[in-house]
């Protein structure tokens, strides 16, 4: 097996998590066994490598992880989108719904602005609103979404659709 298969056996399926009939994808084998956690980064990075990237953001909570790992990687800042009343300056929000009721994200408004070039990273990429939403706030501050990173994707929920227009990279796909 690929390097990078193999680390399907650090992601655990939690069954009704957060809710009865949610098959969860837990990451957090993954990212406490050092290995597994720097192929991850590693192979997650790779096609952006070289590429012009002012800042990588990263949706609270794990793409605060990755996001974080990704940034240093590439030698640029850090951005984090922040579920409403977290972030202590002024911001910008965006709101997007879910499959029941409605969700935020939040940016500080000087975060990124206009000839940033932003890769956003986030752990897994399920029906893509997170991700829609986040693209649409990183732009709303004048800044360009060059590309978006996972390290998983649910492909039957068909985020990458709700994406198109944007390259998309995924590590492991289930
Ligand atoms: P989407 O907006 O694409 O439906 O959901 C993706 C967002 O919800 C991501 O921020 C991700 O962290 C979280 N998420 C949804 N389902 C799962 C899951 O099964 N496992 C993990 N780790 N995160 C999930």
């Amino acid at each position: 097996m690929n390097p990078v298969e193999s680390l399907k056996a650090k992601v655990r399926d939690i069954p009704d998590f957060p809710k009865p009939g949610i098959l969860f994808k837990d990451i957090t084998p993954l990212v406490k066994d050092p290995a597994s956690l720097r192929l991850a980064v590693h192979h997650l990075l790779h096609p952006f490598l070289g590429r012009d990237i002012t800042a990588v953001a990263g949706m609270e909570a794990r793409g605060f992880i990755f996001g974080a790992l990704a940034a240093w990687e590439l030698g640029v800042g850090f951005v984090p989108l922040r579920k409403p009343g977290k972030l202590p300056y002024n911001v910008q929000s965006v709101s997007y719904d879910l499959e029941y009721g409605s969700a935020s994200l939040e940016a500080h408004i000087d975060a990124v602005g206009p000839g940033d070039k932003v890769l956003l990273i986030d752990d897994l990429l399920a029906t893509g609103g997170t991700a829609q939403a986040s693209c649409g706030l990183i732009e709303s501050l004048g800044a360009e979404v060059v590309a978006l990173g996972f390290v998983v994707e649910l492909e039957a929920l068909g985020g990458r659709e709700k994406l198109a227009g944007y390259p998309v990279h995924s590590l492991l796909r289930f």
